[in-house]
């Protein structure tokens, strides 16, 4: 299995407009983050997860020709954007498969309602295959590839982590529920949000991260969702030894 992080910054991405912070200034590349979305290949299988805001240039930058599939964590902004931008995809390839909860439909369809209930003809639109996903009820891309959708919570919102075999994502959130960790029981990688070093209404900040990394004891961690208050390199000696702050264009082979 082969994780490409394409992007690794919060809503705003680092750096922010406007902002003269040291994080912002840094030459770092790996300060420099786009909005979160990550790539998975697994065999000859090609997975997105959200279409980020900056969709366009992350499938550039990747060099990503194709996907078998789409899954959406949650419709909020930084994640769903980009979605327009897969039409050249559907141009070369067809129709694409996307996956989300029933919450995350309901405001998708509302948002890009010139998808769903198209007024006029031609014009190019995406062409999407939708599937709702419920809670801990897994579906196979392939044979050798489970997907587990695990519910965790984003202030109210129930947004959906993803567990592949033995690797998950889980973003956006500042609640895993019991079941929830259960379900995430014995990764080799898992990825989580951690927005910034302090707590957050919405999002884990990093000592809440830490310590649910202690309770699903992962074999290895990356925390991703990152804002400008935390700087790659100043920043890391505050991690476990297991566990490294994720930077856009970073590839792992998480199992
Ligand atoms: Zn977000
Ligand atoms: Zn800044």
């Amino acid at each position: 299995m082969r994780l490409t992080f394409l992007g690794a910054g919060t809503s705003t991405g680092v750096p922010s407009i406007g902002c003269s912070c040291e994080t912002c200034r840094s030459d770092d590349p790996r300060d420099k983050r786009l909005r979160v979305s990550i790539l998975l290949e697994h065999d000859d299988k090609k997975i997105l997860v959200d279409t980020s805001i900056d969709f366009r240039q992350q499938a550039l930058r990747a060099k990503i020709d194709y996907l078998d599939a789409v899954l959406i964590t949650h419709c909020h902004v930084d994640h769903v954007f980009g979605l327009d931008d897969i039409r050249p995809l559907n141009f070369r390839h067809g129709a694409m498969p996307i996956f989300a909860n029933e919450i995350a439909w309901t405001d998708l369809r509302r948002i890009f309602r010139y998808i769903f209930n198209p007024t006029h003809f031609g014009g190019g639109l995406p062409q999407l295959v939708p599937h709702i996903v419920t809670p801990n009820a897994p579906f196979m891309i392939s044979e050798n590839l489970t997907v587990t959708p695990v519910e965790v919570i984003h202030g109210k919102l129930p947004v959906i982590a993803y567990r592949f075999n033995d690797f998950a994502y889980a973003t956006d959130l500042n609640f895993i529920s019991e079941e929830s960790i259960d379900a995430l029981q014995g990764l080799d990688v898992l990825v989580l949000d951690c927005v910034r070093i302090k707590p957050h209404s919405t999002h884990l900040g990093l000592s809440e991260a830490l310590d649910y990394i202690k309770r699903i004891n992962p074999k290895r961690a990356f925390l991703t969702h990152l804002n400008h208050d935390i700087m790659h390199q100043r920043d890391s000696n505050l991690l476990p030894e297991n566990v490294l702050f994720a930077h856009d264009q970073l590839v792992i082979e998480p199992t």
